[in-house]
């Protein structure tokens, strides 16, 4: 897990001025005051959008402004209101006042906050006609809207966990799909702390992805590194399996899936029974038949069902990971996968 942070701005709008004028037609030359008032300012409104995962949008924009009001105008016209801004957010976002540092909000799914109100429109004279003011000349300037400096910050979850022996090649895949930059190397438990990488499939879909460092026997009854670390997935949505085609431990990548589901079932059944998807990776290494015949061999020995997918890919090269990829936002964004909350 770790923590994004962003600081903005945000500026409601002011509110529209009121007008002064005065009724002028044939006959009338001196009409009454006829001057409208100000329309409000448009709001910032903090909104949750559960599509988003982190805050990068808020990267390179500071300054947030809602529209101000309209003017009054004539024959007692309203000015219109301004649009309100509406600023999508994460769930679980907290929002500070910069300048005290006191917590305002902490947004969850669902959530949504005018966090800056947008000015009132001010006075038009006709409002000031009174019995002894027949003929006010006042009019009142629109209400400044409310402007904040803020402080977000998300505690950033790992919607996707990655988990295989030591050297089936999840920090190689995590570097390959996004921007992380994890330790590879070619012995057991480089990776000592979980790494979080981000993968962009599009412009507005991404995947935070957590690297789990190796899992070892034993581990989840306290023997092993391991155990600390399956702590980061338990609020991860789905699972990968990454599994290497020619295990350098002499069994096969089916013998191994069985070893690392052995170990999240004994150490929380709750992540045992999260979704989970079967990556088998190194496909570089082999020629096209003998990647379908690993595949074929290792549907038969774990007896998979027509349904379960085996996605074959190579983190060195990145042959089938945006497919990987995509089935994994695919099967989050179904609706079928229970949120992390
Ligand atoms: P981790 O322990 O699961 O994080 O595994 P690493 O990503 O550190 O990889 C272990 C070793 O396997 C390294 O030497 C990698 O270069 C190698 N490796 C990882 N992915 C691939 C792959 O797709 N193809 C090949 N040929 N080697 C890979
Ligand atoms: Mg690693």
């Amino acid at each position: 897990m770790f923590i994004d942070r962003a600081r903005i701005m945000v500026f409601a709008g002011k509110g529209g001025d009121g007008k002064v004028s005065f009724k002028r037609a044939k006959g009338m030359p001196k009409g009454g005051p006829n001057g409208g008032d100000g329309g409000k300012g448009g709001d910032v409104i903090l909104r949750v959008d559960e599509g988003l995962n982190t805050l990068v949008d808020f990267r390179g924009i500071y300054e947030w402004k809602a529209e101000p009001g309209e003017g009054g105008g004539k024959k007692q016209c309203t000015g219109g209101a301004g649009n309100d801004l509406v600023v999508r957010v994460p769930a679980g976002t907290v929002v500070y006042n910069e300048e005290t540092g006191e917590e305002i909000v902490d947004l969850g799914p669902g959530d949504e906050i005018i966090i800056a109100h947008g000015g009132k429109g001010g006075f038009g004279n006709e409002h000031f006609k009174s019995a002894v003011n027949q003929t006010p000349r006042k009019a009142t300037p629109g209400e400044p809207g409310e402007e904040l400096a803020l402080k977000l910050e998300l505690k950033v979850i790992a919607e996707v966990g990655l988990v295989g022996l030591p050297n089936a090649g999840k920090s190689t895949f995590l570097k390959s799909v996004s921007r992380a930059d994890p330790k590879i190397a070619d012995y057991p438990f480089t990776t000592l702390s979980p790494q979080l990488g981000i993968a962009s499939l599009d412009q507005s879909r991404r995947l935070v992805i957590a690297d789990i460092p190796g899992l070892i026997e034993g581990a989840s009854g306290g023997a092993g590194l391991g155990h600390s670390f399956l702590r980061h997935i338990e609020r991860t949505r789905i699972i990968i399996h990454v599994l290497d085609v020619a295990p350098d431990n002499g069994l096969t990548p089916a013998e191994n899936y069985r070893a690392i589901r052995e170990e999240l079932m004994g150490y929380s059944s709750e992540l045992a029974e999260k979704p989970e998807m079967i990556a088998l990776n190194k496909l570089d290494l082999m020629t096209d038949e003998d990647q379908q015949e690993a595949m074929d061999t290792m549907r038969t020995e774990l007896q998979l069902d027509a349904a379960t997918e085996i996605y074959p890919i190579s983190g060195a090269t990145g042959i089938g990971c945006p497919a990987l990829l995509e089935a994994a936002y695919n099967m989050l964004h179904r609706g079928k996968v229970q949120s992390g909350w």
